[in-house]
Parts: C-alpha cells; sequence; structure tokens
C-alpha cells in the first residue's frame, strides 16, 4: 500500500489539547509540527524584532496580521525537514489564511491532506485554560485574553473547516479523554486515509 503525504493541519479551541496532540503525531510521522504560535512566543522570549513586533498583539489575544503570519510559515515550510509532510498547529486561523496557504501549497502540488478537528465543549476548554495559566503562565493566559481569542476562534477560525469539509479532507475527533485516548482516535483517523508512520 502506498501511504498518503502528510501534510496535516491540526484546529480546535484553545485548550482543545491541538498543541500537545500535534507534537506527538508528528513526532510519531517523521514530520515537523510547526505551530506559528510557539514560533512567535519564541521570538518574543528571544527578543527578536519579530518578537517586539508582536508581543502587544499576542498578550491582548488579537491575531498577529495576515501577511507577517503567512510568510513565516512560507519560509519554515520551504525548510528541508518539511519537504515529506508537516503539521501545522494555529495557522491557518482566518479564511484569508486559508487563502494564502492554499496559493502556496497549490503552487507546489501539494495540498493538505488532511485536517484534524479537535472537538472540546466550551466549558471543559476554559476550565484546561485557566489550569494552564496556573501551571504555566502564559502572559496571554488570563482572563480577558482566553475570551478573546475563544470568540475570534469562534467567528474566524471555526468557518475555515466549512472549508476545509468541501474538500473532503476533515476528521472530527472527540477531543475529550486521557491524552492517550484522544490520540490513538487521532491515529486511527489517520490511518483510515493512508497516513501511517
Ligand atoms: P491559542 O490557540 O491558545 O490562542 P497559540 O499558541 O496557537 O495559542 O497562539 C497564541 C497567539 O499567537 C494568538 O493569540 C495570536 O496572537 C498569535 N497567533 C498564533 N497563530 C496565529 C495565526 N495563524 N495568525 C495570527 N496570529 C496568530
Amino acid at each position: 500500500m502506498t501511504s498518503t503525504p502528510a501534510r496535516l493541519l491540526i484546529i480546535g479551541p484553545q485548550g482543545s489539547g491541538k498543541g500537545t496532540q500535534g507534537v506527538r503525531i508528528a513526532e510519531s510521522l517523521g514530520i515537523p509540527a510547526v505551530s506559528t504560535g510557539d514560533v512567535f512566543r519564541a521570538n518574543v522570549k528571544e527578543g527578536t524584532e519579530l518578537g517586539q513586533q508582536v508581543k502587544a498583539i499576542i498578550d491582548a489575544g488579537d491575531l498577529v496580521p495576515d501577511e507577517l503570519t503567512s510568510a513565516i510559515v512560507r519560509d519554515r515550510l520551504e525548510q528541508d525537514d518539511a519537504a515529506n509532510g508537516f503539521l501545522l498547529d494555529g495557522y491557518p486561523r482566518n479564511l484569508g489564511q486559508v487563502g494564502d496557504l492554499d496559493v502556496f501549497l497549490e503552487g507546489r502540488g501539494e495540498p493538505l491532506t488532511a485536517v484534524i478537528e479537535l472537538s472540546v465543549p466550551r466549558a471543559e476548554s476554559i476550565a484546561r485554560l485557566s489550569l494552564r495559566a496556573a501551571q504555566q503562565g502564559r502572559a496571554d493566559d488570563n482572563e480577558e485574553s482566553i475570551a478573546k481569542r475563544l470568540s475570534i476562534y469562534e467567528s474566524e477560525t471555526a468557518p475555515i473547516l466549512d472549508v476545509y469539509r468541501g474538500r473532503g479532507i476533515v476528521d472530527e475527533i472527540d477531543g475529550v479523554g486521557s491524552l492517550d485516548e484522544v490520540y490513538a482516535r487521532i491515529v486511527s483517523a489517520l490511518s483510515a486515509r493512508g497516513i501511517t508512520a
């Protein structure tokens, strides 16, 4: 059986566990996990020019401008380790970014092959975020920023799922359960598409 290339997107509300699952899935498939949130946080921490540009935006829970975000992702996907596949986490998160990514991937003849939608009820998502705020102290895990990010998720990010559903590439995964249970659900959905380690 020839396996399907793993060009993946994981998407879900804040606190859905997508970062953790994304890293695990990417490791098992031998592809890089590309998290725009991680890229921005690393730059803020190191005080780079990009970091200085985006810090206030991130802390407030707003979106970094599309042109900047899309350019960063394109650069990352052009690196050698992403030649055989990648897992995107946190990008695209609005319709403009979907368009940017389409132009780039279609130019290479390499469209996304699966979109993992992690579903978690809002109350659960908020509970997990409060826990994370206590444990990790992320500057954007304050009440105001969390509320704004969840509302941007609902208004701007959830609609992109319709686009990908229309392409028949979305797998909706129940994100409630232990890390291992959720992971096993994702692995089985991907293998049904021929995406295997
Ligand atoms: P969360 O999903 O909890 O909001 P992320 O780590 O995915 O956490 O993102 C943190 C912040 O980084 C976002 O609130 C936003 O400011 C910025 N960011 C991340 N990805 C994008 C993106 N694709 N477009 C614009 N801004 C982004």
